[in-house]
């Protein structure tokens, strides 16, 4: 059987895979002959980003595209039913959908906490208790929280306040998660590094390839790979 062959029985779904490094993710692992559940907070966009994943996708992968809010309550069980229904079972979860709401802990508006733990914590919490109970049946899954460097204790919590505190509490999610987790299944945080995104900002140093490669890396860990990791290039960073 060939590698494409091989991955190709396994599925991968990145939530806001409709453009920046989800997308960038999103093609890579398809490039890789993972099936990819292409999600967007609007249906439109995640159909449109599925036109471009395929291009990159090795021969006979599943591309299935599905609308998937994460700050609603609900969306990610919905979801999970979509795609079982579809005949998948998401074995990669990356945890990818982010949004960066500006202002220090006085001057940003309260709509700019809510917003930052909807996404950051309650969208991850959500998407990890309807997809890694099945993983958890099946005894293979790999979740990949995507964080920052701004939610690092270690590395001093700098950066705007909602998301820094909500990129923080993200951490705690990832371990309380890893410490329930048996058989083949891991859950690890990744910071991708200061990436050339629409929330990156054009003077990133890092493209979106490099941006994402880290993401594959941990959708696709090996057996003997690391449990409650939180990374960046491949290696531990302070929680
Ligand atoms: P981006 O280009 O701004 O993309 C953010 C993605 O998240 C978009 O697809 C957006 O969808 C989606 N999203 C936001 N809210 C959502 C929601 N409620 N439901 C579903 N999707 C939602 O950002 P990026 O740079 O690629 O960031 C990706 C991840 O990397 C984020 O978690 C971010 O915090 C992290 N990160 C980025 C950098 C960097 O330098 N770029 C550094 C550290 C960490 P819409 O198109 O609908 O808005």
């Amino acid at each position: 059987m060939s590698p494409s062959a091989a991955a190709a029985e396994r599925t991968a779904l990145v939530t806001g895979a409709n453009r920046g490094i989800g997308l960038a993710t999103a093609s890579e692992l398809a490039r890789r002959g993972l099936n990819v559940v292409v999600t967007a907070r609007r249906r439109a966009d995640a159909e449109q980003a599925s036109i471009e994943v395929r291009a990159a996708a090795a021969p006979n992968v599943r591309i299935l595209p599905v609308g998937l809010d994460v700050s609603h309550a609900g969306a990610a069980a919905a979801c999970r039913d979509e795609v079982e229904a579809s005949g998948l079972r998401v074995d990669a979860l990356v945890n990818n959908a982010g949004v960066y709401p500006s202002g220090d802990f006085f001057q940003a508006p309260d709509a700019a906490f809510e917003e930052a733990i909807a996404v950051h914590v309650f969208g991850v919490l959500w998407m990890c208790r309807a997809f890694v109970p099945g993983m958890l049946s099946r005894g293979y899954g790999r979740v990949v929280n995507v964080s920052s460097g701004y939610g690092s204790f270690g590395e001093g919590l700098e950066g705007p306040a909602a998301y820094s505190i909500s990129k923080a509490a993200l951490g705690a999610v990832t371990i309380k998660l890893a410490q329930t987790l048996r058989g083949d299944v891991k859950a690890n945080a990744v910071c991708p590094g200061w990436v050339r995104t629409r929330m990156g900002g054009p003077g990133a140093r890092r493209s979106l390839e490099k941006g994402a490669e880290a993401l594959v890396w941990l959708a696709t860990l090996p057996a003997d790979g690391p449990n409650g990791v939180f990374f960046r290039d491949r290696k531990p960073i302070p929680w």
